[in-house]
């Protein structure tokens, strides 16, 4: 595996892959790698002739009263598990290597996917993930890159992205990795305390039971959204942010439950927020 920190570096060593015609997938991630981040590195490692990851903390994707400082970070063990997965490019670069001084140019999504869920509770947020990924693709310049539907709103906001901007790149979207509890997984579940990680358990658990009602005949969002919201609620410790139910491709909100559809729920546990969602298809 090679480990790269320039932008000039890995534009040399995708250049000579793609000029020998090799097919290139792209994992871009923010590190403190878990078994979700390498469900992606496999499937692009099945799926492509020459794989790159990046880990990069995005300072632009964070809020100024988030944990971009604390973020987790362990370098050794992620290249570790990035060469042990058969990855052949790790971009790690540096903050001022991807915003050097003078960087003035962002990329803006408009619209009604990036004005709710957590665009609505994170100001700037998208606007930071649009820029870097759109860096990262010009970069790489990725036939497939990979994404996780843990983050499902970034997935969508990624795909208008792609399309509005004609960025040759194939969007591959992953199933959520959980612990056997339900929980999940998140750089950010290292925050909880052995209690805030017991209590986190309701989130996937309020979702599998709406999953189940619906699957039992409920059809009514306002419903679903109550029922999620009263179990959440039950566990004091968990401040609920928002619980949505949306159609799974647009975001918009509910009211009868049809076709692909989302239940998302973001919360805080003392200080680290986290998300969840469950996706399915209503007939
Ligand atoms: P992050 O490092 O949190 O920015 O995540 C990098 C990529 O891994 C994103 O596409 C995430 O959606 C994906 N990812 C994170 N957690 C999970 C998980 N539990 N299951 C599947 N994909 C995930």
């Amino acid at each position: 595996m090679k480990t790269v920190t320039t932008s000039a570096r890995l534009r040399k060593a995708v250049k000579a892959a793609r000029r020998e015609g090799k097919t290139i997938g792209f994992v871009p991630t923010m590190g403190f790698l878990h078994a979700g981040h390498m469900s992606l590195v496999e499937r692009a490692r099945r799926e492509n002739d020459l794989v790159v990851v990046s880990i990069f903390v995005n300072p632009t994707q964070f809020g100024p009263n988030e944990d971009y400082h604390a973020y987790p970070r362990d370098e050794k063990r992620d290249l570790a598990m990035l060469e042990q997965a058969g990855v052949d490019i790790a971009f790690l670069p540096a903050a001022d290597e991807m915003y050097p001084k003078g960087f003035s140019t962002y990329v803006l999504q408009e619209g009604t996917l990036t004005g709710t869920l957590c665009g609505r509770s994170r100001p700037g947020h998208f606007r930071g993930v649009t820029t870097i990924v759109a860096k990262l693709f010009n970069l790489v310049r990725p036939d497939q890159a990979y994404f996780g539907q843990k983050d499902a709103q970034q997935v969508a906001v990624i795909r208008q992205m792609v399309k509005d901007l004609n960025f040759d790149v194939r969007i591959v979207d992953c199933p959520i990795v959980r612990e056997p509890d339900g929980l999940a997984l998140s750089s950010r579940n290292t925050y909880l305390d052995p209690d805030q990680r017991r209590d986190a358990r309701v989130i996937s658990q309020a979702l599998f039971e709406a999953r189940a009602a619906i699957e039992s005949g409920q059809r009514d969002a306002a419903a679903v959204r109550e029922l999620v919201r009263s179990r959440i609620a039950s566990v004091p410790s968990v401040m609920i942010d928002y619980v949505e139910v949306v159609d799974a491709d647009d975001l918009t909100p509910l009211q009868r439950l049809r076709g692909r559809v989302m239940i998302a729920v973001a919360v805080k546990i003392g200080r680290p927020r986290l998300i969840d969602n469950i996706q399915l298809t209503v007939q």
